[in-house]
């Protein structure tokens, strides 16, 4: 309950993703609430085909001394031991991640044994409220990370929305609820709880793809609470431009004028891949990993 308040704190803000210090005080300089450190962005992980883990603490430790804002770094999936790295550094969030090469392909992490609170990805209801009940402080959405296409995580929001909606809707009677919660392998009273509030007990983030200002607040607009951008800042080709009009467009989501002015002149941005592309062969789905 304490670490869900804590991650409150962000709401409404945007956590960017970071491979140095410099990079780092130009997230805080454009009003980012937190940075990500990790030693490769998606997009170039999704290129190399490598093993990917923990970013040196080195690297994450020179970021946490440039920055004053609190700093997230990556665990894999189900890595206990790198967690407690991140956590005697620590570090403000850890975020166990499928954009890493998954160590454990059936069990995550139990993340109510640590004091740190955590950040997970998920893709629906069932997953998010999995990883809450492990004790995830935060939920983001999957989405389909180092893309720039932001579809995905447009389905990942919306379906998570529509699953709490159907809950609300269609689970009338204790045994309904009852073989829901089997159904999706979580205690009935934390469904209960996401029924009576409408929505995740904790904040929900959207990530995965998002690579404009525009594509922050269509996120908003769909009922995240604040966004992670990741390859799509420092990809483009005015990185402190673009963070400081994603960041705007984060608060003002709500107001096209404002909308317009920030999304105007931004230069080059990310070129991306599509997911169709990716479908086609190109590439694989981060949002598939351990599957
Ligand atoms: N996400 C990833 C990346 C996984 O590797 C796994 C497990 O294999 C899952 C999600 C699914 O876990 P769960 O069914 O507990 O939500």
């Amino acid at each position: 309950k304490v670490k869900a308040g804590l991650a409150q704190m962000l709401k409404g803000g945007v956590i960017m993703d970071v491979v140095n210090a410099e990079q780092a005080v130009i997230a805080e300089r454009a009003g980012a609430c937190a940075v990500m450190a990790l030693e490769r962005i998606p997009a170039d992980m999704r290129k190399s085909g490598q093993v990917c883990r923990m970013s040196d603490p080195k690297m994450v430790r020179e970021i946490m001394a440039a920055v004053s804002i609190p700093v997230m770094a990556k665990v894999r999936i189900g890595h206990t031991v790198e967690a407690q790295i991140l956590q005697a550094l620590q570090i403000d969030y850890i975020d166990e991640s499928e954009v890493l090469t998954p160590a454990d392909k059936q069990n995550h992490i139990r993340k109510s044994d640590f004091s740190v609170p955590y950040v997970c990805g998920a893709k629906n209801l069932g997953e998010a409220l999995r990883r809450i009940n492990e004790g995830a402080a935060m939920i983001r959405t999957k989405g389909e990370a180092g893309t720039g296409d932001v579809s995905e995580a447009v389905k990942h929001i919306t379906q998570i929305r529509s699953e709490i909606a159907w809950a609300k809707e269609n689970l009338n009677t204790p045994e309904e609820l009852e073989a829901h919660a089997k159904e999706l392998r979580v205690p009935v009273e934390l469904l209960k709880d996401v029924i009576s509030r409408g929505k995740l007990p904790v904040v929900n983030f959207a990530a995965g793809g998002v690579a404009t200002p525009a594509d922050a607040a269509l996120l908003m607009q769909l009922g995240c609470d604040g966004v992670f951008v990741g390859s799509g800042i420092f990809k483009a080709s005015n990185p402190e431009k673009l963070a400081r009009a994603v960041v705007q467009a984060t608060t003002h989501y709500e107001d096209p004028v404002k909308l317009l002015e920030v999304s105007t002149d931004l230069g080059d941005l990310m070129a991306g891949v599509s997911i169709d592309s990716i479908n086609k062969g190109n590439g694989i789905r981060l949002s598939e990993v351990g599957w």
